[in-house]
């Protein structure tokens, strides 16, 4: 092949470019089911480049092969669409970007991008991070910013120790999130966001979004939000008014539970005080190509194709599987072996009104079952039990079917208890902040019918009254020397 000139290709990839934006403006106009089951993955991609792969194809290669020195140069000067190297772009990782930056800004009207990470932290990290920048004005001065204490136990760790003792970052604690004042009262010049979770993991504390992101924009700093309970299925905290939004698709986004992964997605245009015009306009295509690119949080193409078949399906499995959440929490509510029942469907519960004010099924007006729109409250949900930590434990040992693991958001249901697990490290004090007695079951029901689930949970309180729960299983799983042992 004859060289042709860098701009040989950068032509070919501006007419590549428009092709790619007129099929997302199409895409854009699609109701939410059809746009989680293709994303921007397109039937023309599939037959030109794919061999018609009816599946978006898993791309596993580290790198991209270039035509000529031309074209190299024109990739690597970003100049063309490319996926030069897997750290920074593959294709397989771009289609789960795709999905994903579009169904955070359904029905928003808003342009929306996203950035792959390989982790739900890693996409926290890499969404607070570039805001961690010293102001030229202001040299030496301590930073800070303001987040909600009821938080995941991995950002609790990553704020409390990698950021506020280890960096001298100040994190400026809210506790009660409701309260406007509170949060207003911690900003100053110092300030470089706001950051939430809503609801909260394990707490389902929630507050009013709409009226932090204007505080947030009022002091000219971006409102980030954890919406990894929620999904955009229930709630999409761009239109809000949000500025950037942090998943954990590990969980319910990718229910089947093969992988880990994260991402970050953002309106164009956001808020900030920091001096970065190229950040604030893209600010995931600004970590794509630049702070991501050198640190390296990027997700493995295998787990992106995962996450994305898992993704097509969101909205029905949340309708299902909050409304099987619902009937597990009105038994629990109704057992006298237990204390209290968190859970947002629940009108017992403190931000219930508020909630219900944020979340509901995407498109359910559509639905000819339901033709108005409806709550949904996700799956995750916890309880007390009477009488402190031992019957706690004993009640969590005798589940047969409810797994005992550190997990959520998956189709089959798991418990955890938090003082003891996720929020084990950051000891007493720090989960009395986050609302995590040491009593708290944190059940996340997955897609079984939920009556097996309810009598799982009967028998394993039923232990309580000295009912024998038997347990009967083996050692260890089949496979290698456990089965050995159990063979002997
Ligand atoms: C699990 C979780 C995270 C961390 O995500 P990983 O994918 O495990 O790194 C962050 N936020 C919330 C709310 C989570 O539940």
């Amino acid at each position: 092949m004859e060289n042709q000139g860098v701009n040989y290709f950068v032509e070919a990839g501006k007419r590549a470019a428009e092709w790619h934006k007129h099929h997302l403006e199409e895409m854009r106009r699609c109701r939410f089911d059809t746009i989680a089951v293709h994303g921007i993955y397109s039937m023309q991609e599939a037959l030109d480049f794919n061999q018609g792969s009816l599946i978006e194809p898993v791309y596993m290669s580290t790198s991209q092969g270039y035509r000529n020195s031309d074209e190299m140069e024109a990739g690597l000067g970003y100049m063309i669409p490319t996926w030069c190297y897997s750290r920074i772009a593959n294709p397989s990782i771009y289609y789960y970007e795709g999905v994903l930056a579009l169904l955070e800004g359904y029905g928003s009207g808003l342009e929306t991008s996203c950035v792959a990470t390989s982790s739900g932290m890693a996409a926290i990290q890499s969404a607070v991070d570039p805001f961690l920048v010293e102001d030229p004005k202001r040299p030496g001065a301590k930073m800070n910013f303001v987040a909600t204490t009821q938080l995941y136990g991995g950002t609790f760790q990553q704020f409390a120790i990698r950021k506020d003792q280890e960096r001298n970052i100040e994190w400026r604690k809210v506790y009660r999130s409701t309260d406007l004042d509170e949060w207003e009262k911690q900003i100053d010049e110092n300030t470089r966001f706001l950051y939430g979770e809503m609801p909260s993991n394990p707490s389902l504390s929630f507050f009013d979004l709409e009226k932090v992101a204007a505080l947030a924009h009022k002091y000219n700093l971006p409102l980030i939000i954890d919406s990894t309970v929620a999904t955009p299925a229930l709630m999409r905290p761009l239109e809000h008014g949000a500025d950037i939004v942090v998943q954990s698709v590990t969980k319910s986004l990718a229910t089947s539970g093969f992988a880990i992964s994260g991402a970050v997605i953002a309106r164009k245009n956001i808020t900030s005080n920091i001096d970065n015009d190229e950040m604030k306009a893209d600010f995931c295509a600004y970590l794509k190509l630049l702070p991501n690119r050198d640190n390296g949080p990027n997700i493995s193409p295998m787990s992106a194709i995962l996450a994305l078949n898992d993704i097509r399906t969101i909205r029905m499995r949340m309708d299902q599987v909050s409304t099987s959440t619902q009937k597990v929490a009105e038994f629990l509510e109704n057992h006298k072996a237990v204390e209290k029942v968190d859970y947002l469907g629940l009108s017992s519960h403190e931000y219930h009104q508020l909630a219900s004010r944020y979340l509901f099924l995407a498109d359910s007006e559509l639905d000819p079952h339901y033709g108005k729109k409806v709550n949904r409250y996700g799956h995750l949900m916890s309880f007390c039990v009477k009488g402190g930590p031992a019957p706690t434990r004993q009640v969590f040992d005798a589940f047969q079917r409810i797994y005992r693991a550190t997990d959520l958001g998956r189709i089959k249901s798991v418990a955890t208890i938090p003082a003891i697990s996720t929020h084990s490290q950051q000891g007493e004090e720090g989960r009395k902040m986050a609302n995590i007695p040491d009593n708290l079951i944190r059940l996340c029901v997955g897609a079984e019918h939920p009556d097996d689930i309810i009598r799982d949970l009967e028998k394993a309180l039923d232990s309580l009254e000295g009912k024998k729960v038997s347990f009967s299983s083996p050692e260890y799983s089949a496979g290698g020397a456990s089965s050995a042992k159990l063979q002997k």
